[in-house]
């Protein structure tokens, strides 16, 4: 009897999968939120929260000694809680929103945008996750995670993603819709008050480009990913802001200037830029030239294909790079120029980008067109994105030359990561026929590799 009651336990826990058990609850009027956490089995030895969360707690129960030790900054230590226990936090929205943050919560016609980690804290064991989410009546949110179909309420499972990845949350009332592209679909949610044709103009906006970035390998790379339009007035440009985020799953954020026309957010980089790092992993830090110099080349080849520019434009917008990331170079190398932050920010994002460019001519040449640097990432979305790591530079570089069989990554990288000057690009102009001119770029036509140039401006056929 007691084997049998061990085997039909362990069959009952094999099919209810370990998680973490969170329930959200919003306040009518969205002043605080409130969160329930019930941990399967032996807690998490500590919480991670946003820095700022400790003076908007208004209180933490079901660990002894506190409060006090809720009003600490950093992670909330769970130590000494037994199995399957339940802690309860409440975190006071307003206070948050009153500090009028674009770091931290702002409140935009009705609906509140805030750091998720305010309020969802989760463990820094990357341990899986259950939320329930209970909203006040007509509003709606955007998260980045992935949503269940559930009996009720609304059920989602967060992406097991290092606790510190950053990640946004929109509650309230919010313009929420899905737009399909190759693929998949992406969750566009709306934030601040707009028009229904502003919308239609974001709807758009946002699916061209997808379109384009979907073109380098079939399909868009990530599934589901949540687009943050956030509309904050008249501004000197379309888009003043805009980055990407991985905590939880992938997202896209752009603060926006939502008086402008469809034709002057199709003529802004931004979004092109921000979708193609979607191409790619979580890059650390310490190699940010590797995600900024991917999406910096394909911002511009990815407008050049889509005939947003034309190709000898699209040519002289990468030149002009270059130049200023040659103007940017002082001796340090790129991997010292990285570690040294935002200052060198033109040396960072411009090397990487004329390592791509050198990257993808070579494995054209080298392959005889069969192979590209479209090809790479096609067969490394294939066999290798995953969500949930991060990865360093060499290693990726690594994975793509087991992809192309060529040493070609790995190549550039021992060239110029510990190069102090800016990757010379003189032989790839030869071969590619690019003549930087006084004012523009002219392209030869008689250049030995004139028609890889060509191709790179043309892209896969669909
Ligand atoms: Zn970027």
């Amino acid at each position: 009897m007691r084997q049998l009651i061990a085997i039909l336990s362990l069959s009952l826990s094999l099919t209810v999968q370990a998680e973490d058990r969170y329930q959200v609850k919003f306040e009518p009027g969205l002043g605080s939120v409130s969160v329930e956490a019930c941990f399967d089995g032996a807690p998490p030895r500590s919480l991670y929260r946003h820095g700022e969360s400790w003076r908007f707690t208004e209180y933490v129960r079901g660990i002894d000694g506190l409060p006090s030790r809720a009003a600490r900054p950093g992670h909330l230590k769970l130590s000494g809680l037994p199995e399957d226990a339940c802690v309860e936090w409440k975190v006071n929205l307003s206070e948050a929103l009153a500090e009028n943050s674009h770091r931290l919560a702002l409140k935009l016609n009705g609906a509140i945008l805030s750091d998720a980690d305010l309020w969802f804290w989760r463990d820094t064991e990357r341990r899986p996750i259950r939320v329930e989410l209970e909203l006040p009546a007509g509003m709606s949110v955007s998260t980045p995670w992935k949503e269940q179909a559930g009996k009720q309420g609304l059920v989602f499972r967060p992406e097991r993603t290092p606790a510190s990845w950053s990640s946004r949350i929109a509650v309230g009332e919010l313009s929420i819709q899905n737009i399909a592209v190759k693929g998949t679909q992406l969750r566009l949610a709306v934030v601040g008050k707009v028009s229904d044709s502003q919308l239609s103009v974001f709807r758009q906006w946002m699916l061209e480009t997808a379109e384009c970035v979907a073109s380098v390998e079939g399909s868009f790379p990530q599934p589901m990913a949540q687009i943050l339009v956030v509309a904050i007035g008249e501004q000197n440009e379309a888009v003043p802001w805009a980055h990407v985020m991985r905590g939880g799953g992938v997202a896209a954020e752009f603060f926006v200037d939502e008086t402008r026309s469809l034709e002057e957010f199709r003529a802004d980089w931004t979004a092109t830029h921000e979708l193609s790092h979607m191409l790619l992993p979580m890059v650390s830090s310490r190699d940010r030239w590797l995600s900024e110099g991917l999406a910096s080349y394909y911002q511009n080849v990815l407008r050049g294909r889509d005939g947003r520019l034309e190709e000898a434009a699209a040519w002289q917008k990468l030149h002009a790079g270059f130049e200023r990331g040659k103007r940017a170079t002082n001796g340090d190398s790129l991997a010292e120029a990285t570690r040294s932050g935002w200052g060198a920010i033109m040396r960072i994002y411009w090397s990487g980008a004329a390592m791509f460019l050198k990257a993808d001519a070579r494995l054209r040449m080298l392959s005889g067109g069969a192979q590209s640097l479209d090809t790479v990432l096609s067969a490394f979305q294939a066999c290798c994105l995953d969500a949930s790591r991060s990865w360093r530079g060499r290693e990726l570089f690594a994975a793509f030359d087991r992809i192309s069989r060529y040493t070609v990554f790995t190549d550039l990288y021992d060239e110029h990561v510990p190069d102090g000057e800016f990757p010379d690009l003189a032989e790839t102009y030869a071969q590619l026929g690019l003549v930087p001119g006084t004012k523009t770029i002219e392209l030869d036509p008689e250049a030995p590799q004139s028609k890889v140039r060509v191709e790179i401006m043309q892209g896969p056929s669909p």
